[in-house]
């Protein structure tokens, strides 16, 4: 870090630390745990690259058209190194135009001007080469008092970006500060202005928020605000039923701090207050409708679908599985296995009666035996597809696909051999398949 000051210093331009990693080093977070750090400098973008390129440094584009320069820093000798580090240049404003993704920035000149646009107090405070502080907002006495404010009017600062309704939120769930009385009445009513806002954006904010220590809180402020019932009403819902929403809330607050864990909370009591005994279908039919509107990818919203929709077959088996039973299981979990168990151990300690636990705990005991004898997941050869098509004359499609679960199953049942040669597979199914499908 030493070395991007004097880089900087060099050529004759300003360079500050800004934004969380600031807020975090003075709240007492220790340098190696922060492994984000955003700079800010004087110089404009075109010049931030050849500034950081010419002593050296490892850079990445990630939006050179909005003023910021991605580099990374190493160190042989200090820990918590290599760092992911965003140079911007000042900006005097920054805003989005409704429902994009993308800001409109205007540079600045002056480090003052830089922290005059940013949102909150605490989120406003820079810091130099020396490590000295320059908070001209009384950051540091907002962090001493725990409270959330914004650094202008909070009326104007939120109609300017109504994102900043959500980072309250997401500040609450990390820090569990207080919200100024006058953000809060704001934050009320400019509520329904999130609509504005891309659901990009929206998402990004959501999943910080639930990664937070303090989500109850922030869940309660979103509701509050009646933020929450724009961007996810399901659970809002259940607000003014009293008890399903303080399950609710033991159930995300307790979960482990992982996205698929904690959205998967969130839905899994919606779908528990719907359907008492069996939440975990109504739950899993639940993710499509809140993926597509908060534009999860397919890879989380498949993960949080597979929990939801798996934990309860589960939980509600008993021990006396063969192994062949586990290893199919195991297959059907996959590749989200360990998860979903993670989640069926949770639901059934925060809201259960523990007398999963003991159920749960064998099946990793036989899934860890299994592991330990190499027989949990065997696999056919590679290629197998390939030569089921070319010794049965088949076009690629499920004809071979029937072929290769025949053979799979037979594998996970015990009835043949793991690692023979293909051969052996094509011998085994000229024996025991019969394709119902062309009887
Ligand atoms: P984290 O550690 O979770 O990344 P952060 O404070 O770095 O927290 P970011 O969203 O990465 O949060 O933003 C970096 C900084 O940019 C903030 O500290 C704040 O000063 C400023 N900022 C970000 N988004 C906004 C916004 N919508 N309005 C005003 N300032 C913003
Ligand atoms: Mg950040």
């Amino acid at each position: 870090m030493q070395r991007l000051f004097e880089a900087f210093k060099r050529a004759g331009k300003e360079l500050y630390l800004v934004g969380g990693a600031v807020r975090d080093l003075a709240l007492g977070v220790p340098m190696v745990a922060l492994d984000d750090l955003d700079f800010c400098t004087n110089s404009r973008p075109q010049e931030t690259l050849r500034i950081l390129k010419e002593a050296g440094f490892t850079t990445y584009d990630v939006g050179i058209e909005f003023g910021t320069v991605g580099c990374v820093l190493y160190s042989e000798t200090e820990p918590g190194y290599p760092k992911d580090c965003q140079v911007t240049t000042y900006r005097s404003a920054e805003y989005y135009r409704r429902g994009s993704r993308h800001p409109v920035v205007k540079y600045g000149d002056t480090i003052a001007q830089d922290l005059r646009r940013r949102d909150f107090s605490i989120n406003s405070i820079a810091m130099n080469e020396a490590g000295e502080f320059v908070d001209p907002y009384d950051g540091l006495g907002d962090l001493e008092r725990r409270v959330l404010r914004v650094v202008s009017d909070p009326l104007e600062t939120l109609a300017e970006d109504p994102l900043r309704i959500l980072r309250i939120g997401r500040f609450v769930a990390r820090l569990g500060f207080d919200v100024d009385p006058d953000l809060r009445r704001a934050a009320d009513e400019r509520a329904e202005h999130i609509l504005d806002i891309s659901r990009e954006r929206w998402l990004q904010e959501m999943n910080k928020l639930l990664l937070g220590s303090e989500v109850e809180a922030a869940l309660e402020f979103l509701a509050e605000v009646r933020i929450l019932g724009v961007i996810l009403p399901e659970l809002a819902g259940l607000k003014a039923l009293g008890g399903p929403w303080s399950d609710a809330m033991r159930l995300v607050g307790g979960a482990p701090p992982e996205l698929s864990q904690r959205w998967a909370s969130v839905l899994f009591s919606v779908g528990a207050f719907w359907a008492r005994e069996r939440p975990g279908p109504h739950a899993a039919m639940l993710v499509e409708g809140i993926a597509k509107r908060l534009t999860f990818d397919n890879a989380l919203s498949l993960e949080i679908r597979t929990i939801l929709a798996q934990h309860q077959t589960l939980t509600a088996s008993t021990s006396e599985w063969t192994d062949a039973a586990i290893r199919r299981m195991v297959r059907e979990l996959d590749p989200f296995c360990a998860q979903t168990l993670r989640f069926a151990r949770h639901v059934d300690q925060i809201l259960g009666s523990g007398d999963r636990k003991e159920w749960l705990g064998d099946f990793e005991t036989r899934m860890a035996d299994l592991e330990k004898a190499g027989n949990l997941r065997p696999e056919l050869p590679r290629g197998i597809g390939k030569t089921i098509v070319e010794t049965f004359g088949l076009k690629p499609g499920p004809d071979v696909g029937r072929r290769k679960d025949f053979l799979e199953f037979s594998l996970l049942d015990g009835l043949i051999p793991e690692a023979k040669n293909a051969q052996f597979y094509m011998d085994y199914l000229n024996e025991h398949f019969r394709d119902d499908a062309e009887e």
